[in-house]
């Protein structure tokens, strides 16, 4: 079906479609042009959005685990540390065994039992494999040492500000990390009293070096530092950090480390690590020794994050602190990050697909109903039109069976017109027909008297004679009445070819009475093989019209010329012309613009009805020909009749005249 596809009327139907685009949204107008912007920003916080969860999540458990291998190296490192520093726990104590140790405490000024106290020593610190093993008296000075023989040696020297020292007066086993005064070399020194806990003689001290600890801690990713109690770097995996403070250290302390030399007039500069956040507590351990400590993120200067964990160091203050790269952790956050966004925007960019998807499917199934309303809504007119066209069709029908009617009633009133104008035409011809009529009655009056007296003499010849003249004069008055007869009963007998020439014979015949009364000269031009298509009936009625017409024109005109009526036929193309000229007065300008009029005469009452030309005009037309008048330029009046030539007598029936 075409046509449009919304009914005119329904324009709200029609304009749903574009309106609603797009579906569902309640943007105001203004707005509709920024949705795709809106769209796309929209789209882009949520991408960031789970792609920093997922970065925070897969760094945080990516550091979970970083954090739980960073706990088990620390532990290792501590027993590691631990074992190495036990395994120098007996040395002091032994040398409280020794009576070359002893006997020189005694007597201390002898150079001997000095000598062999050093010789003692020094074999004994090398065997141990230690730094310095050295023996001060009570009141802090040393008495011999392992390395009396170098220059640099501490032999006699006052020792006694040394924390050690202290310890060790006091009853105690001491431990202490310094820095040599003498070579500045950091050592870790253990000191025992020797003699007497509650009153020692002197004290015991060996220096251990950690430098092979320190060698053990190069790793790749990570740094190992270890602090004594006050915070103070005093081994660390990196050597330029040693001897750098972790935490801030009061002024006070500050003085403390001076007075006693611990770090030997060493800088102490502040290590510039800053604490990013502080992550979950990590270290079982640290719970366990009541020093919990929490793993945390730091920052060295600007650089990089790292996760910094601790553990305490069992039977010291000190605490080993593990500092291990997190770029792994970030390269992994981000790759998930990553991935998590782009998860999230193909989520996302497949549910506007599938979103735009149902707007398509739910326009196309809308446009669908419009089309179908509108399908039959057409369909509504359509049958509304084909009401109304058959409605205006029967009234059609109606109004042809009332022209049907109407027409028939007219060719009846016609039919009675002509009737009327042929009974006029007998009227007219009716003075003449009865002089006609009665001069062989006059006649037959006589002959029949005498041929009375003819036969009493025995006359029978005369008889005869009479007779045969009483036989041709009835006969000829029965031609004038059977002529007469035939031209005033209705014609209609579906006759529709007539012989032009015999037409103008029986007109002639006709108005014969007329004709000797007027003598005009009659000139005749007619093929007598010519026929017409016409009811011949009806031509004769016609031809008696227009004969009748010049007769009267030209009646009562004096000579010379006398009167004159021309006929003339000739063929032009399939039509026949047959002109009627007389050489009367023509006719007037008045009469030339009412000729065909019906009632139009301008002869005197009773003569005539004005309506020959006009029923003789009809006749023609009906046959598909012609009547026109015009003037001659000799004078006179011309009429020029015009009917289709008829095929060659085909129905010889036709050709029969109505005689
Ligand atoms: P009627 O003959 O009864 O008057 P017609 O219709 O035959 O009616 O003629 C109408 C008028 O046309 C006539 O009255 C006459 O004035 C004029 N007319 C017809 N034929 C001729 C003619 N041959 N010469 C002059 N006038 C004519």
């Amino acid at each position: 079906m075409t046509g449009p596809l919304h009914p005119p009327g329904d324009t709200t139907r029609a304009t749903a479609p574009a309106s609603a685009a797009p579906t569902g949204s309640c943007l105001p107008h203004g707005l509709r042009g920024a949705a795709p912007l809106l769209a796309l920003l929209a789209l882009a916080v949520l991408v960031s959005l789970a792609g920093s969860l997922g970065y925070r999540y897969s760094y945080d458990s990516a550091l979970a685990r970083q954090a739980e291998r960073g706990q088990v190296q620390l532990r290792l490192y501590a027993q590691a540390l631990e074992s190495e520093l036990a395994h120098y726990d007996y040395v002091p104590g032994l040398l409280s065994l020794d009576e070359r140790i002893a006997a020189l405490l005694l007597r201390p000024d002898d150079p001997a039992r000095a000598a062999r106290a050093n010789d003692y020593l020094s074999a004994l610190n090398t065997r141990a494999g230690t730094r310095v093993v050295y023996v001060l008296d009570a009141r802090g000075k040393v008495l011999a040492t392992s390395n009396w023989q170098r220059p640099d040696s501490y032999l006699g020297e006052d020792l006694s500000f040394r924390p050690y020292f202290r310890s060790a007066m006091e009853g105690q086993l001491g431990r202490f990390y310094g820095v040599g005064t003498t070579r500045s070399e950091s050592g870790y020194y253990l000191s025992a009293p020797l003699g007497e806990r509650d009153n020692p003689a002197g004290v015991a001290v060996v220096k251990i070096g950690l430098d092979p600890l320190e060698n053990r801690w190069q790793g790749a990713d990570s740094q190992m530092l270890l602090t004594d109690e006050n915070g103070v770097v005093i081994l660390a995996s990196d050597p330029s950090w040693k001897l750098a403070a972790l935490r801030p250290l009061s002024p006070e302390a500050r003085d403390r480390f001076t007075r006693s030399l611990q770090y030997n007039r060493s800088p102490l500069p502040q290590l510039p690590l800053t604490t990013v956040r502080t992550l979950g507590n990590g270290d079982g351990d640290g719970n366990r020794s009541g020093n919990a400590t929490s793993d945390e993120l730091v920052r060295l200067r600007l650089g990089p994050p790292m996760l910094a964990q601790h553990a305490a160091l069992p039977g010291t203050d000190w605490q080993l602190t593990l500092l291990t790269n997190t770029s792994q952790a970030r390269v992994a956050a981000l790759n998930t990050a990553a991935l998590a966004g782009v998860l999230t925007a193909f989520v996302l960019l497949l549910g506007a697909a599938w979103n735009v998807r149902r707007r398509i499917i739910n326009e196309r199934l809308a446009a669908r109903a419009a089309l179908e309303a509108a399908n039959s809504e057409l369909e509504r007119k359509v049958a509304e039109r084909t009401a109304d066209l058959s409605t205006s069709n029967q009234r059609l029908q109606a109004e042809v069976a009332e022209r049907v009617r109407a027409e028939t009633v007219l060719r009846q009133a016609q039919d009675g017109l002509l009737q009327s104008g042929k009974l006029a035409a007998v009227g007219q011809m009716s003075t003449g027909i009865a002089h006609e009529l009665n001069q062989p009655l006059a006649a037959l009056r006589t002959i029949s008297g005498n041929t009375g007296k003819f036969l009493e003499r025995g006359d029978y010849a005369t008889v005869r004679a009479n007779l045969d003249t009483i036989i041709g004069l009835v006969e000829r008055m029965g031609r004038i009445t059977g002529a007469l007869k035939s031209f005033a009963r209705k014609s209609g007998n579906g006759r529709r070819r007539a012989k032009l020439a015999e037409a103008v014979d029986n007109a002639l015949f006709l108005l014969q009475t007329r004709v000797d009364a007027v003598q005009p000269d009659l000139h005749r031009d007619i093929d007598p093989t010519l026929a017409v298509v016409c009811d011949p009936n009806r031509l004769e009625q016609v031809l008696v019209n227009l004969l009748g017409n010049a007769l009267d024109a030209v009646a009562g005109k004096a000579g010379p010329p006398g009167p004159r009526i021309a006929l003339h036929a000739h063929l032009a193309g399939a039509m026949v012309h047959l002109t009627v000229r007389d050489n009367g007065a023509g006719l007037s300008e008045e009469a030339f613009a009412r000729l065909f009029e019906p009632f139009f005469t301008t002869k005197p009452a009773g003569q005539g009805l004005g309506l020959g030309l006009t029923l003789s005009a009809g006749i023609l037309n009906e046959n598909g020909g012609s009547l026109s008048a015009a003037n001659h330029p000799d004078g006179g009046a011309c009429f020029t009749l015009v009917l289709p030539l008829a095929p060659h007598d085909a129905n010889p029936q036709d050709a029969e005249h109505a005689g």
